[in-house]
């Protein structure tokens, strides 16, 4: 007779089945580890269900409408009549495209021999998690559990919605408000303005993109008031009520208001650590709920691990993917000194156009080596994709030097393409590329990223 509780032990549980869940479990499959992968919902993850991938297929196509909209004419492209967005058939086209992504993510499992248990985890002891009233023990577990939308802590912050809504949109509002300064908010303002909904977006900071080197920030808005786009900024909402006609009126600490038919609470998000019953682990959990956990990804519990958003490091799906691999190389492969190493991660936001960044801003740059070791170059320009048009959109580009030997250690623009070109400039700087690397390199001409090469002090 087969022994049901030999069958629930594993060499490795993995609690998540996102982005880093997943390829840590195929990475210890792969290495011949017995692991059982225990996931909620569908396969994938945020990435895949509710952030990058849904995000970018709508980031496409509002992009091609606002490309119309302030190219095609002065192309010379004649449009007998105006784009209209069928927002039903482009949603069940990405969904159709998610859904096939959920086939390959569990045939990647079944090949790999992880074993899906669908149904949400919580820990019973440091060895042991409860799903669906079942036991299941391992020798190692990982927690890859994610996080989720966070709304304000303001009266009416219950009505409108959050990112994780947008993809179960049916039809699009006549008016959006998004609240938000950060990528999220960032991101969702310039598709919903590209889909042509009256899109306003608040910001509670003077400046959008808190962090972000002073010529993102700059280019953002600068670009945004060129092309329409409205971006309010130092706008705190204090309260939200809803008429009678089911639009919304928001109430800023400064006593403005505003009317809309939706709102979007891009304000942060939550690790997904609460309905864990953490505590049975013993794993140490900061009290904004993120969990603690050294370089190797380990916590505070020495056979339990974490990777990805829950541990509130750098939340992008390629740094889940990474530290998850390295763990189970770690663990599974003999690679007892693998980690990830956090610095000069590239990060794109999917606006209008697009911002991309690696290393340092500058002020950080001053701060690490002192103002008199940095060098800076920047450059604003026309590209020539709107030389012959009335909307004459700016790219701004930025590099940080620092030292005699001027080593790029950041940089940062914004601009059409800039999403695209920025990789590689990445690979560059992770080498310790320095400005005059850049200079030695030949030019692709004609196109924006040849900025990058032939900038002058
Ligand atoms: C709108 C949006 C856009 C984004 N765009 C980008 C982008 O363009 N590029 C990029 O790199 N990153 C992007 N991100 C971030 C990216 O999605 C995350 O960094 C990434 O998904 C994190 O992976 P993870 O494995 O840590 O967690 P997740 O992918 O969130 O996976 C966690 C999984 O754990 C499951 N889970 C939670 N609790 C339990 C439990 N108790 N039991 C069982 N299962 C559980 C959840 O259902 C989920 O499937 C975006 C995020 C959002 C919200």
């Amino acid at each position: 007779m087969a022994d049901n509780n030999a069958a629930r032990q594993y060499d490795y549980l993995v609690i998540g089945g996102g982005s880093g869940g997943i390829a840590s479990a195929n990475r210890a499959g792969m290495h011949g580890a017995k692991v059982g992968l225990i996931e909620a919902n569908d396969l994938g993850g945020t990435c895949v269900n509710l952030g990058c991938v849904p995000k970018k297929v709508m980031w496409h196509v509002s992009e091609l409408m606002e490309e119309i909209g302030l190219y095609a004419e002065d192309y010379g492209i004649e449009l007998t009549e105006s784009p209209k967005l069928d927002f039903g058939r482009m949603a069940d086209n990405r969904q159709a495209f998610i859904a096939r992504l959920h086939t390959a993510y569990k045939n990647g499992l079944d090949s790999n021999g992880v074993e899906l248990i669908q149904g949400y985890a919580s820990f019973v002891d440091p060895h042991t998690v409860e799903v669906n009233g079942e036991h299941y023990t391992a020798d190692r577990i990982l927690i890859a559990t994610g996080g989720r939308p966070k709304r304000p802590n303001i009266p009416g912050s219950e009505f409108g919605i959050v990112s994780d809504d947008v993809f179960k949109l049916k039809t699009l509002p006549e008016r959006i408000a998004v609240v938000g300064g950060g990528y999220i908010g960032v991101e969702m303002s310039g598709i919903f303005h590209g889909f042509k909904v009256d899109t306003h977006q608040f910001i509670r900071k003077p400046k959008p993109l808190h962090g972000f080197d002073d010529i993102i920030c700059k280019g953002f808005v600068e670009l945004a008031e060129a092309e329409g786009k409205k971006v309010h900024t130092n706008k705190s909402v204090k309260e939200v009520r809803q008429n009678d006609d089911q639009s919304y009126t928001m109430y800023f600490e400064d006593g403005s208001t505003h009317e809309t038919d939706q709102i979007l609470w891009a304000t942060g998000r939550n690790p997904n650590t609460d309905s864990l019953n953490i505590e049975a682990a013993g794993v140490n959990v900061y009290p904004d709920g993120y969990i603690e956990v050294d370089q190797y990804q380990n916590t505070t519990v020495d056979h339990i691990f974490a990777v990805g958003d829950v541990t509130g490091r750098v939340e992008l799906t390629p740094v889940a993917i990474a530290a998850g691999r390295r763990l189970s190389e770690r663990l599974f492969n003999g690679k007892t000194n693998l980690y990830l190493d956090y610095t000069n991660i590239p990060t794109v936001f999917f606006s209008h156009p697009p911002i991309g960044t690696v290393g340092m801003t500058e002020e950080q740059a001053e701060d690490e080596y002192g103002k008199d070791y940095i060098k800076v170059y920047q450059t604003t320009f026309t590209s020539m994709h709107s030389s012959i048009t009335r909307n004459r959109q700016k790219t701004y580009m930025k590099l940080v030097c620092a030292g005699v030997e001027e080593k790029v250690v950041g940089l940062h623009g914004i601009g059409r393409g800039m999403d695209e070109m920025l990789q590689g400039f990445a690979v560059a700087i992770k080498m310790g590329a320095t400005k005059a690397d850049f200079d030695s390199t030949v030019a692709i001409h004609p196109t924006a990223a040849e900025e990058f090469v032939t900038m002058k002090g």
